[in-house]
């Protein structure tokens, strides 16, 4: 039952919320902003590895990799068991020494340790910084954020920095302002099919971080490709209002002086095999033969004994999967 007072609202918002929110995309489909990977690896050079340390994560792991490892995927299996999961810490270059970021890589993941340690270092400081465990798992070509960690299944600089950028807007303290609600609301068109589907549902997240990356794209690589001044008029009000929040963040990034209190602290770490929840006898020294034999008496054991672990879907922000 509708009161009468409340008609008038309702009979007003529809179109208003066409007009607002129905509306084309600047890089369409099925490319979408990935036409912009090629400047971005032409024009910002991964920064060297000045350390990578390996040996010091033997036998620790931050408890956030163990329990993204050990999820259960729908197949009944793990996600990545804790002995086929490589840690690491990387110092860049273009930071101080006592610098550095964490690694979980599953070693059956598509992509290379390199290609993660270098797509990684390609965002910029400011962005890097915000960012806590870097991962990355074989699968469906997928990415995501939970608890400002990444875990990656594809990786290239705009899936990066998509993904990163979910963790420099710290729980939504930048897309969820009224300022970039009204832009959104002023501008004609989204920056791509992704920020179309999400900001169409009511997620203000994805669309800001599409943003961001055009944003970063002007300001770091040069003008955007196939894309002319008048056309990307229809997206000015987003992009003014990113680049008021966020420019002179880059910028001081960038400045030589890292920003100690930015840097995103670890959390647990603990022993591996305390972790190894379904693996109790699985150490990282054990050889190979030992390792499959028990990986799948494991794997029996969880298909028939374990109920599969229910993956929490948070609110749009703390885990957000990107297609
Ligand atoms: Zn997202």
């Amino acid at each position: 039952m509708v009161s009468l007072a409340l008609l008038p609202l309702l009979l007003a918002s529809p179109s208003a919320l066409v007009a607002a929110w129905d509306k084309p995309t600047l890089f369409p489909d099925p490319a979408g902003l990935s036409v912009l990977d090629t400047g971005f690896r032409q024009m910002i050079p991964a920064p060297g590895v000045r350390y990578l340390n390996t040996e010091g994560w033997k036998d620790r792991m931050p408890r956030a990799c163990a329990e993204e490892g050990e999820s259960i995927q729908e197949s009944g299996m793990m996600r990545c068991p804790l002995w086929n999961m490589d840690v690491f810490t990387v110092h860049y270059a273009d930071v101080p020494d006592d610098v550095a970021w964490l690694f979980c890589r599953c070693r059956d993941a598509d992509y290379s340790q390199q290609t993660m340690i270098d797509e990684f270092g390609r965002l910029p400081i400011a962005i890097r910084q915000r960012v806590r465990y870097v991962m990355s798992f074989k699968g469906l070509k997928f990415a995501g954020t939970s608890n400002n960690d990444l875990m990656l299944q594809e990786i290239s600089p705009t899936v990066m920095l998509h993904e990163a950028a979910h963790c420099f807007d710290d729980n939504g303290s930048k897309s969820g302002t009224a300022n970039y609600e009204s832009a959104i609301a002023k501008d004609t068109c989204w920056a791509d099919g992704y920020a179309q589907h999400q900001g169409e549902n009511n997620n203000r997240a994805d669309p800001w971080a599409q943003v961001l990356i055009l944003r970063l794209y002007q300001t770091l690589v040069g003008p955007l490709p196939n894309v002319k001044d008048k056309d990307l008029g229809c997206l000015w009000n987003q992009l003014k209002v990113v680049s008021q929040q966020t420019d002179e963040l880059i910028r001081a990034g960038q400045s030589g002086k890292f920003d100690y209190s930015k840097k995103r602290g670890y959390g647990e770490i603990g022993l591996r095999t305390d972790y190894a929840t379904g693996f109790p006898n699985v150490g990282a020294t054990s050889d190979m033969a030992s390792k499959m034999r028990k990986l799948e008496e494991a794997a029996t054991q969880i298909k028939h004994s374990v109920a599969p672990k229910k993956r929490t879907v948070g609110d749009s922000v703390s885990r957000l999967w990107r297609a």
